[in-house]
């Protein structure tokens, strides 16, 4: 019983986060240290480590467009990242941490933090052919356990919407009304599809930047408030790491 429960905590915890900037103030709060492991020479990931409270925590950028050299966001290398940290760092928990758009309608604020619950889906795969349209907005279902995390460090709940578009066109809006949606990004979805897969358990931790329904364009709003939502989900997350038991 011991040696499985030890075994269990020697299982790391990593957080998938896609931008640099919204992970800076958490790398900078526990003094993470930056060292891609041999096997990651081949992919752009940067992969960070701390033992935070006995547990062993790697936090894992997305990392740069050779081309670009952009941060890489959106659901192809979120969902490509996934598997192979699944493969290679075999964690007993997966969060996806990052920014988000919210919705006035629903009484977001800038920096409200969200635990993703009870589901996420997508947006953006329309495919009304009888079952598909279901299997093409995914619904996979986050663990109970999501529910009691976000009452405990005081975050909201609600389903996680991902595209590949930061703007919103309103048949996306059209969409995540139907879906109930309170938090729309690009990483989320993707991401809890491939721990659906491999039975990796999985939370989404996602801080607001800017408002769904506004007039003002997504991209203003959201360098506007990056350094404000970073920080509140920095502070979310410190929160959630310092939980007994995760
Ligand atoms: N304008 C930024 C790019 C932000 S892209 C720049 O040029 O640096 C958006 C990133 O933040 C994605 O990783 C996504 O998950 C998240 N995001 C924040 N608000 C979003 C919104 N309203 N819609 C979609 N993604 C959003």
């Amino acid at each position: 019983m011991l040696r499985k429960r030890f075994s269990k905590m020697n299982k790391p915890i990593v957080l998938i986060m896609a931008m640099e900037k919204e992970a800076l103030p958490i790398i900078k709060h526990y003094d993470f240290i930056f060292k891609n492991p041999p096997w990651s020479k081949d992919y752009p990931f940067k992969t960070y480590f701390k033992k935070i409270n006995e547990n062993n925590i790697y936090l894992v950028l997305l990392g740069n467009d050779k081309k670009s050299k952009l941060n890489h966001i959106g659901t192809t290398i979120a969902s490509f990242a996934t598997s192979i940290i699944i493969e290679y760092l075999k964690p007993r928990l997966i969060i996806n941490a990052g920014t988000a758009g919210g919705f006035h309608f629903q009484n977001a604020q800038i920096a409200d933090v969200y635990i993703g619950y009870p589901e996420a889906v997508f947006h953006d795969h329309r495919i009304p052919l009888g079952k598909y349209l279901d299997y093409g907005e995914g619904h996979f279902k986050f663990h109970e356990s999501s529910l009691k995390i976000a009452k405990k460090i005081k975050c909201k709940t609600g389903v996680i919407s991902s595209g590949n578009s930061l703007d919103c066109s309103s048949t996306d809006m059209k969409i995540m009304k139907k879906l109930n949606a309170s938090v729309k990004e690009m990483e989320c979805a993707s991401i809890a599809w491939i721990c659906s897969i491999t039975k990796t358990r999985f939370l989404a931790v996602k801080s607001i930047t800017d408002f769904v329904d506004s007039k003002h364009p997504t991209s203003e709003q959201f360098i506007k408030n990056l350094n404000a939502a970073s920080l509140s989900l920095k502070k979310s997350l410190t929160a959630l790491l310092n939980l007994k038991n995760i």
